[in-house]
């Protein structure tokens, strides 16, 4: 369907390859001096939608980010893959802290309608607070369908189609747009935005719009009780032979 209009949501999240420290306090993780960079399943998305767009199913791809002005780099970088067009939305302080999928959704759904989107592209889950919920939320909110977890995407004549990686294989359903689609893995292999493509990117626009300004009260009623490491793994044990191994495994009360 030409003519249609993408919206992308892009979390700024810490860098997949760093390794993540608890506060000595434990009420979070450590970010501060920490790298960050776009949670990889909102690259996917990004992919995806530059694609429709490259396959003439739209014509507008417009991205979206939440959080603190270091969210514009992420929106940057979704620029230089090809979106045309940026939102950064600014949360800050106490209400960044509590920010979780209930505030961003409410943010999704009334930009969808501000911006007359036909299509939400977002990704699977966020690698830092692993929530999987922003895609089905944002469905619920809009009452528009969802086709989750999507390996495939194909759009015919208003409808899409959508493979859905679930339990024990493929699922293939068929979705009226306007729609919320979230990515999984396979869905593509995201573009390394080229040279040219990141200064062109810095020519697109960004608007900067508050929640408020939107509409959406981003006050949240969940409190973070406390961040724990993961447990210690204990040291093995290295034995000589077979024998040994099945000695220490009796000693232990295993066989
Ligand atoms: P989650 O439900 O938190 O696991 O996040 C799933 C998806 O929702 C992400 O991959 C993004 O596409 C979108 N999303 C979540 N938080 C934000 C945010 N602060 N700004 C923009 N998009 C977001």
């Amino acid at each position: 369907m030409a003519g249609m209009r993408l919206l992308v949501g892009v979390k700024r999240v810490i860098d997949y390859a760093v390794k993540i420290r608890v506060k000595p306090d434990r009420t979070g993780v450590v970010t501060d001096g920490v790298k960050h960079s776009m949670n990889p399943f909102c690259e996917i998305a990004v992919e995806e939608a530059v694609r429709l767009k490259e396959k003439k199913h739209a014509n507008e791809v417009v991205v979206v980010s939440c959080g603190p002005q270091q969210c514009q780099e992420t929106i940057r970088t979704a620029l230089a893959m090809g979106a045309d067009r940026g939102i950064h939305v600014e949360v800050t302080g106490k209400d960044y802290e509590t920010l979780g999928p209930l505030q961003v959704s409410k943010i999704m759904a009334a930009l969808a309608k501000k911006e007359e989107a036909d299509l939400i592209l977002l990704g699977k889950q966020a690698i830092d607070g692993d929530w999987n919920q922003t895609g089905q939320m944002t469905a619920a909110l809009l009452d528009w369908p969802q086709g989750t977890f999507a390996s495939e995407v194909k759009i015919e004549d208003k409808k899409l189609t959508v493979t859905r990686e679930v339990d024990g294989g493929l699922e293939t359903i068929s979705l009226k747009l306007p729609a919320v689609v979230t990515s999984d893995l396979r869905l593509n292999e995201p573009r390394y935005a080229t040279l040219p493509n990141i200064m062109k990117a810095k020519k697109k626009k960004i608007d900067k719009i508050s929640p408020k300004e939107l509409g959406v009260d981003v006050s949240s009623k969940l409190q973070t009780l406390s961040v724990e490491d993961p447990p210690q793994r204990t040291a093995g044990v290295k034995v000589e032979n077979a024998e040994q191994l099945v000695n220490k495994l009796k000693e232990i009360g295993r066989i």
